[in-house]
């Protein structure tokens, strides 16, 4: 348990460690990306300005420096007369207000370099925005209506009208900074460009790399399931194995030690000397030898039912016929203090049969219906043909099995009573034996049981097998 959480909780980590890689390189790649889309669209609206300046002889502000000329001229003259601090403020804000929406509003620039760029086959549809850093008034002294925070630190140390580039916003794309000048104002605006699909169109352009992560870590997790579920079974069957070498070493000591028993007993005179003892002795030791014999048999059986497949030697055989036989042996044999009840309604099918090994699988199933039983054993057999297969179900009213070991009891060495081998005494291979003989038939068995209320045991093998 603490292997299988150490596996499990080392494979979480490193998946997630894996994760947490492909996140930050496909963050970096897309923030790269972004970056790129904006600097391409940064130098197409240069080309796109430099094309339209000499081309069209405009900047796409011819409307709006006439609107702001006539306008200034009064508003300038208003300022200055003003000397109140709160109508100045005021009236500064207005200003600023006008200049913001006619820019804004009566500006060609936009429809020019989105004409520009579909011609190029460039993307044409963005929304674009104007932002003011320095707004003066002029006359025989200069007003400032509004400079931005980094307008001074944008202006290069030699104080000349050059203005840097602003920091690179995330969403908006930056174009140029304007700079206009009349008799009564100065003013200096950058002028952006935002993409409203620029998300989607980097998101295809790094489509094939997320997609290909997206894989990889899929396939990581797929391996990593995979490999788990193998060490998983590898180690439960080598605790079947464990278990079935337990109780084989049981098995085999039984008889081994009441042989040793019975061997000491010979030796002493007194048995020495009594026949009928010497007799019985004799005969215990031929029993146990047979059942060793028997042990031993069925460890070379099973090695040799690994390494070959079943050779059945069939013959068509009427069903009927080799249950009522099975069963009458049964009883007559270990089944004696089991009340069997047979039940068919085979209507004369006759089916082709490996006798000896549908001996063992029925023999099989009936042993376990005793073994498996805490009260006098009830066994029902019913027998019927259905869809040209021959079905047969035992029926006990034995232990039961529950949900868990339902799914594993046709597993080799698999015991349901892990553990208690001392309470039934087995070897975990009846039921795997069952199933082998079954399917070689070309059928199958499946079992359904309530724990403490009994098994049901169906065996189906097709007619024409
Ligand atoms: P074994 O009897 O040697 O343990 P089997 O392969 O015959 O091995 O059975 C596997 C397990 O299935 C058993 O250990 C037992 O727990 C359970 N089992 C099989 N038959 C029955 C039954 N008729 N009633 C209850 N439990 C059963």
């Amino acid at each position: 348990m603490k292997n299988r959480n150490t596996v499990l909780i080392l494979g979480i980590t490193s998946i997630l460690i894996l994760i947490s890689v492909q996140v930050y390189i496909i963050s970096g790649i897309w923030k790269q990306k972004n970056e790129m889309f904006s600097l391409r669209y940064t130098m197409h609206s240069q080309e796109a300005l430099n094309y339209i300046r000499r081309g069209m002889s405009t900047d796409g502000f011819d409307t709006v420096r006439f609107l702001l000329s006539n306008y200034s001229e009064k508003a300038n003259k208003e300022l200055h007369a003003i000397k109140d601090e709160k109508e100045l403020a005021a009236k500064k804000k207005a200003i600023l207000n006008y200049f913001t929406k006619v820019i804004n509003q009566e500006q060609d620039l936009s429809g020019l370099l989105s004409t520009y760029f579909g011609s190029r086959g460039f993307e044409k549809n963005f929304n674009s925005s104007i932002v003011i850093n320095n707004l003066e008034m002029i006359s025989n002294d200069t007003i400032v209506v509004y400079r931005s925070e980094d307008f001074a630190n944008r202006l290069l140390p030699d104080r000349s009208r050059k203005v840097l580039i602003p920091e690179i916003s995330r969403s908006k794309i930056w174009v140029n900074w304007f700079h206009e000048e009349d008799n009564n104002y100065r003013l200096v605006f950058d002028y952006f460009i935002d993409f409203s699909n620029q998300q989607k169109m980097i998101l295809k352009e790094i489509s094939a790399s997320l997609g290909m992560s997206t894989l990889s870590i899929l396939l990581i997790g797929i391996m990593f399931m995979i490999t788990y579920r193998n060490l998983m079974e590898e180690k439960r069957l080598s605790n079947l194995k464990t278990d079935f070498i337990n109780n084989m070493t049981h098995e085999l000591k039984t008889p081994l030690s009441t042989i040793t028993v019975a061997g000491k007993t010979l030796e002493m005179p007194q048995i020495r000397n009594n026949d009928a003892k010497i007799l019985e002795t004799a005969k215990l030791i031929g029993k146990q030898s047979v059942h060793l014999n028997q042990l031993i048999n069925m460890i070379l059986e099973i090695s040799m039912w690994e390494r070959t497949q079943f050779q059945l030697d069939k013959k068509i055989i009427r069903i009927e016929e080799i249950m009522n036989d099975v069963v009458d042996s049964f009883k007559s044999g270990g089944g004696n203090n089991a009340s069997i009840n047979q039940k068919y309604n085979f209507k004369g099918a006759e089916i082709d049969l490996d006798e000896f090994y549908f001996t063992t699988l029925v023999n099989n199933l009936l042993s376990n219906a005793v073994k498996y039983s805490d009260k006098e054993p009830v066994i029902d057999i019913e027998g019927f043909t259905q869809d040209n297969n021959v079905c047969i179900k035992v029926a006990d009213n034995g232990i039961g099995i529950n949900r868990l070991d339902q799914k594993h009891i046709f597993d080799k060495f698999y015991r349901a009573s892990t553990g208690n081998i001392h309470k039934f005494k087995g070897l975990g291979l009846g039921l795997y034996y069952v199933k082998k003989i079954a399917q070689a038939h070309g059928g199958d068995v499946t079992v359904s049981s309530k724990p403490g209320k009994g098994s049901t045991f169906t065996v189906i093998i097709p007619c024409n097998s």
